[in-house]
């Protein structure tokens, strides 16, 4: 088992060891006799940093635990000189486990504020690279707990409270009230003491003084399956958070030339212009299709009692075409419509009004076959999109000679 220096103290970040063992499979990988290098375990992510002799310097880029209890140091490369029994330096990352000491002690904080305040407890904690969560056993959760879990938590990183790490019997921790007892694995157990606020069994990395969290910032609420997930963040992550949204928002409430608290008050009031003008211009352009479709109709001749429109847009959406040829066929009882736009999507729409003999579906497979593209529909009423639009208008025109008028 590797003797642990961060047990006693989190803010050892240079240390002095023996190489006990290297391997190389899968990657390389160092075990040491000692170790202040924290491996990923208990929600809380591993430190980096360096392993150096006076001729190499080896980067740690993850630490993980054994089952039996052995600390190992994954390297990014594999060690020429040193060998078991080789002296080494450790170096960690000392801004990241800062960082992590926030977080994580951030977390007992606010763990125990919402154990206080409304009795409920949290079952899983989890660290990532830019936000951290808590997961509360709790059926509802509200805006002002959350705020009010918040506030009491930051009073106790205010006040600055001790951090006491202090090792006991199981025995003993059973009668000292414990917010969290772990499952029986070893007989000593390492207790967390915040002060007259928060008693709990952990072996990751804190603060020696909640001040040292510096505050904490509740984020988003989330329900999760077996309850409420909490995400915030501490310290100096708090910070570099309110000012990326202190960016973002400043950035939003420029393009409105408004002020950032009536940043949400702009949003509403564009998004219903854009919901009233988006009514507009669909009523516009059915407008827009009526006419044109009356017109088309106007200047069509009968031919054996039916009109038969042919026309090639260079430029018309889809939806625009479908419109036209609803328009064409319900103004009409008597209209073949056989309509292709070029651009922004080669398209083809067929249609008849109702009560016409031909098959508008065959008549745009058939058509569809000739050009490469796909399509389908009803007797009535058929549309597709074509790979491109050079064959397009030719393609319209052979299909309107197919039609027995
Ligand atoms: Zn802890």
């Amino acid at each position: 088992m590797t003797d642990r220096l961060y047990y006693h103290d989190s803010f050892l970040y240079a240390f002095d060891a023996e190489v006990r063992e290297i391997s190389h499979d899968p990657r390389p990988a160092l075990v040491l006799d000692r170790t202040a290098f924290y491996p990923t375990s208990g929600g809380q992510v591993f430190d980096s940093g360096v392993i150096s002799t006076e001729n190499e310097q080896l980067k740690v880029v993850e630490v993980a635990e054994a089952e039996d209890g052995r600390v190992v140091h994954y390297l990014e490369a594999p060690p020429k000189e040193i060998k078991p029994g080789s002296k080494i330096h450790g170096q960690i990352d000392a801004i990241r486990r800062r960082d992590h000491m926030q977080q994580h002690s951030g977390q007992h904080v606010l763990s125990a504020a919402f154990v206080r305040l409304f009795n409920l407890p949290t079952v899983s904690f989890h660290m990532g690279d830019d936000y951290c969560s808590i997961d509360l056993d709790a059926p509802n959760l509200t805006r002002s707990q959350v705020e009010e879990a918040e506030r009491l938590s930051n009073e106790i990183i205010l006040e600055n409270r001790p951090v006491d790490i202090r090792f006991v019997s199981r025995d003993q921790a059973s009668k000292l009230g414990l917010r969290k007892l772990p499952p029986a694995e070893h007989d000593q157990l390492r207790l967390i003491d915040i002060r007259d606020f928060d008693l709990t069994a952990c072996g990751g990395t804190h603060v020696s003084q909640t001040g040292q969290v510096g505050c904490i910032l509740l984020r988003k609420i989330e329900k999760v399956r077996q309850g409420w997930r909490v995400e915030f963040v501490a310290g100096q992550r708090a910070v570099a958070t309110a000012r990326r949204d202190f960016t973002a928002l400043t950035e939003s409430a420029g393009l409105y030339s408004a002020h950032i608290y009536d940043v949400p008050q702009q949003v509403r009031k564009s998004l219903e212009e854009i919901r009233a003008l988006r009514k507009q211009r669909e009523e516009s352009l059915e407008d827009l299709a009526e006419a044109q479709a009356a017109a088309l109709l106007l200047e069509t001749p009968e031919h054996n009692g039916r009109k038969l429109i042919v026309r090639t847009f260079p430029d018309r959406d889809m939806n625009s075409l479908k419109l036209l040829a609803q328009k064409l066929t319900r103004l009409a009882p008597n209209a073949i419509a056989l309509l292709a736009a070029q651009s922004p999507q080669p398209a083809l729409v067929f249609a008849q009004s109702p009560g016409q003999p031909f098959d508008m579906g065959a008549l745009l497979k058939q058509t569809m076959q000739k050009l490469g593209g796909r399509g389908g529909g009803s007797k009535d009423f058929a549309q597709g999109g074509a790979p491109n639009a050079e064959a397009l208008a030719a393609a319209v025109d052979g299909a309107a000679h197919n039609i027995t008028m």
